[in-house]
């Protein structure tokens, strides 16, 4: 009765990857340390890009042999891909025991209990939105699983929580299956939130990241009171314990003038921005389906500096979308130029069927033209990063230690920990969430006994390694800054 869980994609993922945790340890399942060593492996799968999907068919046609020697062994996929290909999974990988969708967290150890008794392969997933607009199975995320009690032993650091305060989104832009599989916008109410992070900051939980694929569009009405996503973190602001609150991601419209001020005005509210633009050229915003223009992005980044001048803004893009011509590529790279970005997530796209682009656009932009410009951008960004990462030499800064470095553990991915030092490629490979564990609570010193190269952020998200104890993770300390690359500060500890 152990399991394993794989992880792709993004934080939502790593969040359900320890809800089904916690879920299956609830129903009396112990973590296994490897795939080896486990009775049930789960796969909690990403279709954002199909390089993504790829790598999970690949695995799970790896485990053949795994199952084949392991009697009673099962094989489970949940997330964005369950929803997307549902059965057709079982036609593609015979070996898989239970499809789970996002919305059906909470009946996974059901389905694998089912699975084991009758030998039978077992779904559960939600029906498609937009044909039973009025069915209550339509494709929903569930609310039932927030209990964050369940959730401390499954989280990667004691002293971070992620909290989901939506769940799916209503902009449907055109390239995107978030609103098929994640179903329609939902804001949690804010009683539930403040509640589960009361609970986590008495957990010790000092650090929180607010969770939402279009989090800033948060609006919660009950009777003639609306809360948004300031008033919210106002609340935030007031519980014990809590000194560092993160939201992403953003959409760029609904970055009202409310929200910047709390980001400036409260304490625990950090000047991190992650505000994904995809373009910088209409025409393409347009074909994407992105609902607003160039022109008021750029707006809104200089209403971010001047209102919170040291805000670090990063972005997502998408390079050699359907049509795109080197003109409106040549926009992009102005557009990264001007906003300054700290770090830019770029993507080539790819094509994945079932949303509009893939219905109505060709997507006609060759392969080698797609990886010059995503390479082109990434310099561009790379330039600006380092710029940006030099005016810190010299300063002191304060960060949260999150504990020993990459270099440190070199087992552990680079998924969650590292994850704005990967600029071409947000998304992760294959984690586990059990890896991110067993790594981040690892007892076994190397040579250097409690020293060790350690890593920790800034309230802007900037990653800095210093040489320190293993003791200090999840402590405060303050770093002189004594040289940089693009995405990390290296500096030495100041001593109180
Ligand atoms: S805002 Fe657009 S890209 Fe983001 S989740 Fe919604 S549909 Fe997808």
């Amino acid at each position: 009765m152990k399991f394993y869980i794989e992880t792709v994609g993004c934080q939502m993922n790593v969040l359900d990857s320890e809800l089904a945790s916690a879920e299956l340890i609830s129903a009396g399942w112990e973590r296994a340390e490897s795939r080896k060593d486990a009775t049930l492996v789960v796969f909690n799968t990403c279709s954002v890009r199909e390089h993504a999907e790829e790598k999970i068919y690949s695995a799970l046609g790896r485990l053949k042999h795994w199952k084949a020697q392991k009697p009673g062994s099962l094989i489970a996929v949940m997330g964005c891909m369950a929803q997307k290909d549902q059965s057709r999974i079982f036609k593609r990988a015979p070996n898989v025991d239970v499809v789970c969708g996002p919305g059906q967290i909470d009946q996974l150890t059901t389905l694998v209990a089912r699975a084991a008794a009758t030998g039978e392969p077992q779904i559960a997933t939600s029906v498609d939105r937009f044909v039973h607009k009025n069915d209550p199975k339509a494709v929903r995320e569930s609310f039932r699983l927030y209990d964050p009690k369940r959730l401390k032993e499954t989280r990667p650091r004691a002293f971070q929580a992620m909290v989901r305060i939506m769940f799916g989104c209503n902009k449907f832009c055109s390239y995107c299956i978030v609103p098929s599989v994640r179903g329609p916008e939902q804001s949690r109410p804010p009683k539930d939130i403040l509640n589960e992070i009361g609970i986590l900051a008495d957990q010790g939980v000092v650090e929180i990241v607010l969770l939402g694929q279009t989090v800033n569009s948060y609006r919660y009405v009950e009777g003639d009171k609306t809360t948004r996503l300031s008033d919210l973190l106002a609340e935030i602001d007031k519980i014990p314990g809590i000194r560092r609150v993160r939201f992403v991601s953003s959409y760029p419209t609904d970055m009202t003038d409310d929200l910047l001020q709390a980001v400036r005005d409260l304490p625990s509210s950090t000047p991190y921005l992650h505000v994904p633009a995809q373009h910088g050229a209409d025409s393409m915003l347009e074909r994407m389906r992105r609902r607003y223009a160039v022109g008021q992005y750029k707006e809104m980044v200089d209403r971010i500096y001047e209102t919170v001048p040291e805000a670090a803004i990063t972005s997502d893009f998408i390079v050699g979308f359907c049509g795109e011509t080197e003109e409106e590529f040549q926009q992009t790279v102005d557009l990264v130029r001007y906003a300054r970005f700290k770090n830019s997530f770029i993507f080539k796209y790819s094509e994945r069927p079932g949303n509009e682009a893939a219905r109505t656009m060709a997507d006609d932009v060759p392969e080698d033209v797609k990886k010059r410009r995503n390479n082109e951008l990434l310099a561009v960004q790379n330039e600006i990063s380092l710029a940006q990462s030099e005016t810190f030499v010299g300063k002191t800064v304060e960060i949260l230690v999150e504990g020993p470095s990459k270099k440190e553990t070199k087992s552990l991915s680079d998924a969650l920990i590292e994850e704005s030092d990967a600029p071409s490629d947000k998304e992760t490979d294959l984690t586990s969430v059990d890896q991110l564990l067993a790594s981040s609570r690892a007892s076994v010193f190397g040579e250097r006994g409690d020293r060790a190269q350690m890593t920790g952020r800034t309230k802007c998200d900037r990653i800095v390694v210093f040489d320190g104890s293993r003791s200090l993770a999840g402590e405060f300390r303050k770093i002189k800054i004594t040289s940089a690359t693009p995405f990390t500060l290296c500096g030495k500890l100041v001593e109180d």
